[in-house]
C-alpha cells in the first residue's frame, strides 16, 4: 500500500487521470491512496498567493516556498535528514532533474509515502529543491508547462508495479526496460522476458484486415518459434529505436548473432 501526496495549485487538473484503468482499480482496492493537496490552501495572504516576481529580475513567476513547505510539513512526513532510508520521499517535479524511468518506478514501489510537488510558471524558488525535497525528477528531455502531467505518469508508472495491480503479474515482468532476473547461462534466452529490450510486437484478431496479415509463427502454436520470433522482434525494435538500451543488456549468443545479421542486412559492406 502506498500513499501518493500530490501538491499542485491545480487539484481539478487531477479529475480524469488517475479514474481510469489500472490506477481506478488500485484505488478502490486499497492498494493506492491519492491525496490531491491545493497549495492556495497554505497560502497566507487576502489573495491566496503562490507564486511571485524572481529576484535578480527576469521573465515569468517562480512558485513561493511557503506554501510548499507548509504543505509538505501537513502531511506528517519527517523532516528531510530523518527522511532518509525511510520509506518515505517528497519529490519534486522538474526538468533538471534525474531522468524518471523503470528502475526509478521499481524502487518507489517500494516506498510507503510519496509526496510529489508540481512546478508552474517559470519553475520553483530553489530552497525547495535545496531544503524539502529528496530529490528532483524529470519525466522527459522537453519542458512541460508544470509538474501535474509528470506527477500523473509518476503514479501510473509506479501503481503497476505494485503486487496485485496487474490482473496477471507475470506480465509486467516482460514489458520494455525491465531487467527480469530470468538471466541464466549466457543471456536471456529461455522466455519471452525483454530482460531490458523493448517489448516484442503484439497481434490479435482479426489474423487478416484490409490485406495486412498478421505473422504465420503466432498462429503456428509453435512455443519455442514463437519464443524466438518475439525475440527477434525485441531486439529489432531496440536496435532500431533505442539502440543506446543494448549496452545495458545481457544478450545470448543468439541474440548476438541476430543483431549481426540486422546489421549486415542494413550494411551489407561490414
Ligand atoms: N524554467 C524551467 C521550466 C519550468 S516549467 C526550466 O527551464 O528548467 C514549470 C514546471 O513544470 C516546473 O517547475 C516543473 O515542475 C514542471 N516541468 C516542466 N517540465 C518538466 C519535466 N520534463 N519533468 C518534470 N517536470 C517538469
Amino acid at each position: 500500500m502506498i500513499q501518493f501526496h500530490i501538491l499542485t495549485i491545480f487539484p481539478d487538473f487531477f479529475r480524469g487521470p488517475l479514474d481510469y484503468g489500472i490506477v481506478r482499480r488500485a484505488r478502490e482496492a486499497g492498494l493506492v491512496e491519492i491525496g490531491i493537496h491545493d497549495l492556495r490552501a497554505f497560502a497566507r495572504d487576502r489573495h491566496r498567493t503562490v507564486d511571485d516576481r524572481p529576484f535578480g529580475g527576469g521573465e515569468g513567476m517562480v512558485l513561493k516556498p511557503e506554501p510548499i513547505f507548509e504543505c509538505v510539513e501537513s502531511l506528517g512526513v519527517a523532516p528531510r535528514e530523518a527522511r532518509r532510508g525511510t520509506s518515505e520521499s517528497v519529490v519534486l517535479l522538474s526538468p533538471q532533474g534525474e531522468l524518471f524511468n523503470q528502475e526509478i518506478a521499481g524502487k518507489l514501489a517500494g516506498l510507503q509515502r510519496l509526496a510529489l510537488i508540481c512546478g508552474r510558471y517559470e519553475g520553483v524558488d530553489e530552497r525547495v529543491s535545496a531544503f524539502l525535497a529528496d530529490r528532483e525528477l524529470s519525466v522527459g528531455e522537453y519542458v512541460l508547462s508544470g509538474g501535474e502531467l509528470g506527477a500523473a505518469i509518476i503514479v501510473d508508472a509506479v501503481t503497476r508495479l505494485l503486487p496485485g495491480a496487474l490482473g496477471n503479474e507475470a506480465s509486467a515482468q516482460q514489458e520494455s526496460f525491465t531487467h527480469s532476473t530470468a538471466t541464466a547461462g549466457d543471456g536471456p534466452n529461455s522466455t519471452c522476458a525483454s530482460g531490458g529490450l523493448l517489448d516484442y510486437p503484439h497481434y490479435t484478431r482479426p489474423a487478416e484486415f484490409r490485406g495486412m496479415k498478421v505473422p504465420e509463427v503466432l498462429v503456428s502454436g509453435n512455443h519455442e518459434e514463437i519464443r524466438r520470433w518475439r525475440r527477434s522482434g525485441a531486439l529489432e525494435k531496440t536496435v532500431r529505436n533505442r539502440p543506446d538500451l543494448l549496452e545495458r543488456v545481457a544478450l545470448s549468443a543468439e541474440d548476438k548473432e541476430f543483431i549481426a545479421r540486422l546489421e549486415r542486412a542494413v550494411n551489407p559492406d561490414q
